[in-house]
């Protein structure tokens, strides 16, 4: 990736003021809380924290978070895990499968070259082969040089194997192979993460822990230990947590809390969590009626619902297209005044910036500290 660009250039010590728009921008303080927050909470439980990294594709922050407890990281995508890896991050989950040679190559590869820890999923014995067959052929040999979780699918709809005696006969296949080491257990269910009430969120994760139970069960009772059932997201990991049966939990966005996210009614035993994640954008046109902002989906995404306007405080936010946003309101912002927007879904967000500025001591006083580079943007392979 390239140097960062010249409007980032000293920008470190200097006031928000300074920040030219439009910008994706940390509230660090409040990143900080939230850093904190999960880690003392599944510290208190016992639980392993091993946060979703697709969410900021940035290796400083994966870092921060297994510097304060996590005990490493998860990500989507081959390419993913290996922008991290080259960036120092020492411990990392493909939470999902990966069957193209080309890409099982490239992992392997990477598993040579040591320094990574790497964990991948399956739900094929196919991909149990090919993950063998490339290791083999990159030389690996040490027994055990990678975690292998049997995918299950817990009600999600998506990929995993169906639990129960299909995932016995997967855990089996992984236990086969040398170099491959049966690690236990992916179960995530997305379509739980917003569902709005803590019921609907309780009941959706009680009916996925069944599944995990009784897999669980049919895995050992073949003679295979089950280490770890990994899993849940910002919207259900107290469920996940409450059943006894995950030992890790994998929420990602709670770093950053997007607006889909704060729409969720909040279960009254979760850590709370704050926006900390912002587009920065300035008034360009003021027009009769309304105020014209220099952020559209090409500086946040908006699969999930528009930005929230988070100040001025009263705004509504209407699509004004890839470079615009249209804001409507009793006290309109006037020409080249700043505006922050909290983005609807921070993961997709993030994909669309090369970095991210870091401000501390708040939105309207603060000063930059650090731009972080979105290491892993784009790593769609
Ligand atoms: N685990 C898996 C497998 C996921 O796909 C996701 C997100 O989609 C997460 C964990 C983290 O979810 P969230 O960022 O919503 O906390
Ligand atoms: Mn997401």
């Amino acid at each position: 990736m390239s140097a960062a660009p010249e409007r980032f250039l000293g920008l470190v010590g200097q006031g928000v003021a300074a920040i030219d728009t439009p910008a994706l921008v940390i509230d660090l303080d409040a990143m900080e809380r939230n850093l904190h927050r999960l880690a003392d909470w599944c510290r208190a439980r016992g639980l392993r924290l091993r946060p979703h990294a697709k969410m900021h594709k940035c290796a400083e922050l994966a870092k921060l978070q297994m510097a304060h407890g996590a005990v490493g990281v998860c990500v989507q995508k081959t390419g993913e895990a290996l922008a991290l890896a080259a960036a120092g991050v020492t411990d990392i989950t493909i939470t999902n499968e990966v069957v193209d040679p080309t890409k099982l190559a490239r992992l392997a590869r990477a598993v040579r070259a040591g320094g990574t820890r790497f964990a991948l999923a399956v739900d094929s014995a196919l991909g149990i082969e090919r993950l063998a067959h490339a290791l083999a052929e990159a030389g690996v040999r040490a027994p055990g040089a990678i975690d292998v979780l049997v995918e299950i699918d817990v009600g999600h709809g998506r990929c995993g194997a169906a639990p129960g005696e299909p995932a016995v006969a997967l855990a089996r296949a992984v236990a086969s192979h040398a170099a491959l080491r049966f690690a236990g257990l992916q179960a995530y269910h997305g379509a739980a993460q917003h569902q709005r009430t803590p019921e609907q969120r309780r009941a959706t994760v009680a009916r996925a822990a069944e599944a995990v139970a009784r897999t669980r069960a049919l895995i050992e009772g073949a003679g295979l230990a089950v280490p770890l059932v990994t899993g849940a997201g910002t919207g259900t990991f107290v469920h996940e947590a409450a059943s006894g049966q995950w030992g890790e939990l994998q929420a990602g966005s709670y770093l950053f809390m997007d607006a889909d996210y704060a729409a969720n009614t909040a279960d009254e035993n979760a850590p709370g969590f704050e926006h900390a994640l912002f587009v920065k954008a300035q008034v360009m046109s003021r027009p009769e009626g309304r105020a014209v902002v220099d952020a559209g989906h090409k500086s946040h995404a908006i699969d999930s619902g528009l930005p929230r306007v988070w100040l001025p405080e009263g705004l509504a936010f209407a699509n004004g297209g890839d470079e615009h946003g249209v804001l409507h309101g009793p006290a309109l912002p006037a020409l080249g005044e700043t505006v922050w927007l909290v983005p609807g879904h921070c993961d997709p967000t993030v994909n669309l910036h090369d970095h991210l500025i870091g401000v501390r001591g708040g939105l309207l006083t603060g000063r930059v500290e650090r731009v972080l580079r979105v290491d892993a943007r784009g790593a769609l392979d």
